[in-house]
C-alpha cells in the first residue's frame, strides 16, 4: 500500500539491525486517517471471505483491526496480555514469546467472544518471527473457529515470520507493507513482482 510505504519512509526510524520504530503514526501516536485507509484495504482484500469476526492482540493491533471491523461491519476482539499464566475455564489462552523483549506473555480471550461458527480474520501490526500470529491462530482453533487469513500492517520479510506461519498451516496472509531489508538506516521495500 503506497500511502503506508510513503509514511514509513517519511516517519519510520530504523533501530539497530532489525527494528522499525513507527510510534508517530501506529504504535504510540495514531494517525486515524491512515488507520481508516488501511482498514478499508484489509476489507477489500478479505471481502469475499465471509469474515464474521476480527481477532487481534493489544495494544497496537487494535487501531487497524477496529478500522477493518468498521469497513467489514464485524465485531473486533482483542486478546489481552498478561505476564502471569492464569488457568481458567472461561478463556482461551496461548503463550507468545517476544524475540524483541525476550519475554513470554500469555494472551487470553474470553470464551464468550469467539465461537465455532466464526470465520476469523487475524490482524496485527507487525509480522517478524510470527509468534504473535501463531498465538492468535491457536486461540481461534481452541474456539473451533475457521480462520480466513491474516492481515498485517508491516511485514519484515527478511525475518522468518511468514515462513513460520505458513509452515503452521496459516494461509492467505496479506501485508500492507513488506520490507525486504534495512540498508544504512533506510527501509527497502519488496518489489511488487517479488510478492
Ligand atoms: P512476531 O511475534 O511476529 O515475532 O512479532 C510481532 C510482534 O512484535 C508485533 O505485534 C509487534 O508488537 C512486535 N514487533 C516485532 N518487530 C517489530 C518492529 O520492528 N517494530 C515494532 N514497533 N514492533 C515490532
Amino acid at each position: 500500500m503506497k500511502e503506508l510505504e510513503k509514511r514509513i519512509q517519511a516517519d519510520g526510524r530504523v533501530l539497530g539491525k532489525d527494528i522499525l520504530k513507527v510510534d508517530s503514526f501506529l504504535n504510540h501516536q495514531i494517525d486515524p486517517q491512515l488507520m481508516q485507509d488501511m482498514g478499508m484495504e484489509f476489507a477489500r482484500l478479505f471481502a469475499s471471505q465471509g469474515v464474521t469476526k476480527i481477532l487481534t492482540v493489544e495494544a497496537s493491533g487494535i487501531a487497524p483491526a477496529v478500522m477493518a471491523g468498521l469497513a467489514l461491519d464485524v465485531p473486533v476482539v482483542f486478546a489481552r496480555k498478561s505476564k502471569s499464566r492464569i488457568l481458567t475455564d472461561d478463556a482461551f489462552t496461548a503463550d507468545v514469546y517476544s524475540y524483541t523483549k525476550q519475554t513470554t506473555n500469555q494472551i487470553r480471550v474470553d470464551k464468550r467472544f469467539l465461537i465455532g461458527d466464526d470465520r476469523v480474520l487475524l490482524i496485527d501490526d507487525f509480522l517478524a518471527n510470527g509468534q504473535a500470529l501463531l498465538a492468535l491462530k491457536t486461540i481461534a482453533e481452541q474456539a473451533n473457529a475457521g480462520i480466513v487469513g491474516a492481515g498485517i500492517v508491516i511485514e519484515k520479510s527478511f525475518q522468518p515470520g511468514r515462513q513460520n506461519v505458513l509452515d503452521a498451516g496459516l494461509t492467505n496472509i496479506h501485508s500492507l507493507a513488506r520490507i525486504a531489508a534495512f540498508e544504512d538506516g533506510q527501509v527497502i521495500f519488496m518489489n511488487e513482482e517479488d510478492e
